[in-house]
């Protein structure tokens, strides 16, 4: 599953998504659904590790007040 080539164009990607730091509320609920741990939550701090990422999504679907959002590479807009 991990060697397919769908995987590693995934992994190699553009990062997809972004987070608006200054609305979010460290609720760690994006934190708990990230498939990859790639989300870092550290006190009032919370980024994408990048080369983790394989832009899935599940964190843009997890967040309750919104802040993460696809960029404009990405294709959709909540
Ligand atoms: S898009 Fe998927 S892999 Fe990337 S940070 Fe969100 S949940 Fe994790
Ligand atoms: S789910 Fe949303 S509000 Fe909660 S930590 Fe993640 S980005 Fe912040």
């Amino acid at each position: 599953m991990t060697n397919t080539p769908e995987y590693r164009m995934a992994k190699t990607a553009k990062l997809m998504i972004d987070i608006l730091p200054d609305k979010c509320d460290f609720c760690g609920c994006c934190v708990g659904v990230c498939p990859e741990d790639a989300i870092e939550l550290k006190e009032a701090e919370i980024f994408i590790i990048d080369e983790r990422c394989t832009n899935c999504s599940k964190c843009v679907w997890s967040c309750p007040i919104e802040v993460i959002k696809f960029n404009k590479e990405g294709v959709v807009k909540r």
